[in-house]
């Protein structure tokens, strides 16, 4: 099999900044290839639509990666799936042994410990994907408490040498991507279900808080939709501004 060449990833680390992936989306039309950047302290990370992730120096991983395909924006449709499976079997190398929430968050029992968001911009024939990545290592009772949902910290990460997981992470996340742009998620789907949280399980599909689907969650498919049983057949839903929730 003819792999391609290893891309040369551009690494800048910031003491502090906003939004590690607000600062990529800005650096896009000064990039050639791919660049990480990492942030001690993130003050306003983002979520989808603009939703808050709380990070602490010291306490929590928060970076960003830009990375440009070739093809247009619709071939990363699927990316966060991949980029979940390649994070939880990463972090899994670490003792931290996630499950995988659909479309972007990584739980440990059940709680929230990690969450990815991905921005995309058109370039050209291609498409650029800022693929930011936020990790619990050890949130302190201040933090948990102030946030609206329960939440959960990775332990073993944060006992670790943080270079060293952010240099597994980084050349696991640059492998899989090589491979995404060649295959799509198709390599990815089934590990994917391998580890997701609810399989089997009565989840339901919420619109603006109100159920739109409800069933037994089955997974996704080879192009990231999500499955649910009804009872009255299998429905296949598009991540848009759509979640997820166990019943
Ligand atoms: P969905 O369930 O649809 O994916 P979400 O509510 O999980 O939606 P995201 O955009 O993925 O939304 O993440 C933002 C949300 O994550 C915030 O509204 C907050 O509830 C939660 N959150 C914020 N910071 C953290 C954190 N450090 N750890 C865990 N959860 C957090």
């Amino acid at each position: 099999l003819c792999r391609p060449a290893a891309q040369r990833v551009d690494v800048r680390v910031v003491e502090e900044t906003g939004s590690t992936n607000a600062d990529l989306m800005a650096a896009l039309p000064g990039l050639t290839g791919p660049r990480l950047l990492i942030a001690r302290h993130q003050r306003a990370g983002r979520g989808r639509a603009g939703r808050p992730w709380q990070s602490r120096p010291g306490q929590s991983l928060t970076f960003s990666l830009a990375w440009k395909f070739e093809r247009g924006l619709q071939a990363l449709v699927g990316l966060p799936l991949a980029v979940g499976v390649t994070l939880a079997e990463t972090l899994a190398l670490f003792g931290a042994e996630v499950r995988l929430k659909w479309p972007n968050d990584l739980l440990l029992e059940g709680r929230k410990a990690a969450g990815i968001l991905i921005e995309s911009a058109a370039a050209g024939p291609g498409s650029w994907a800022v693929i930011g990545i936020g990790i619990n290592l050890a949130l302190d009772e201040e933090t948990v408490a102030g946030l609206d949902r329960p939440v959960a910290s990775l332990a073993p990460l944060a006992a670790i040498d943080q270079n060293l997981l952010m240099a597994a992470l980084l050349s696991a996340l640059a492998e899989m991507l090589e491979e995404f742009a060649q295959q799509g998620l198709a390599p990815f789907a089934a590990r994917w279900n391998r580890l997701h949280a609810y399989a089997g399980q009565p989840v339901a599909i919420l619109e603006n808080g109100r159920a739109l689907h409800e069933g037994i969650g089955v997974g996704v498919d080879e192009v990231g939709r999500f499955l649910i049983d009804t009872g009255a057949g299998r429905v296949a839903v598009m991540a848009g501004d759509v979640s997820l929730r166990p019943k």
